[in-house]
């Protein structure tokens, strides 16, 4: 398995209602107060970040809960915390190093296993989070 970059160097800080909805949802793991783009470097669009992922239960899938916002107007109409459908698409599929995008469908940028090597701590995908996804 390689490690899932995190290029664009912009980041979000959430607020304290933010925080407070994040850590209100059931099955939640606990927030990051800063986070760092997943998308490529460079992307067009709103930047995205998953902000929450919630355990599955019985009856329930696990999910996601992404935050999103733009270059200019950080705090603005834009920037919203929501669920997204993952990108469908795998590297190495029904291989077992498949390895999935790990970014919501239709996302700007190249998929999250074509980015490059790591080039500075920041890039790298932090601990807690890959725990979420591969643990
Ligand atoms: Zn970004
Ligand atoms: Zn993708």
């Amino acid at each position: 398995m390689s490690i899932h970059q995190v290029s664009c160097p912009e980041r979000i800080l959430f607020l304290d209602e933010e925080m407070a909805a994040l850590d209100r949802l059931e099955g939640g793991f606990r927030s990051e107060r800063v986070l760092w783009c997943a998308l490529e470097a460079g992307h067009e669009g709103l930047h995205h970040v998953i902000a929450q992922c919630v355990r599955g239960s019985e009856t329930a899938a696990p999910w996601v809960m992404w935050a999103r916002w733009p270059d200019t107007g950080e705090y603005g109409p834009e920037r919203e915390l929501l669920r997204l459908e993952s990108c469908p698409e795998k590297f190495l599929a029904g291989n077992v190093s498949e390895e999935s995008c790990c970014l919501p469908e239709g996302h700007a940028g190249r998929h999250g296993f074509e980015f490059g090597p790591p080039i500075r701590e920041a890039d790298v995908m932090p601990d807690w989070l890959l725990r979420r996804f591969f643990g």
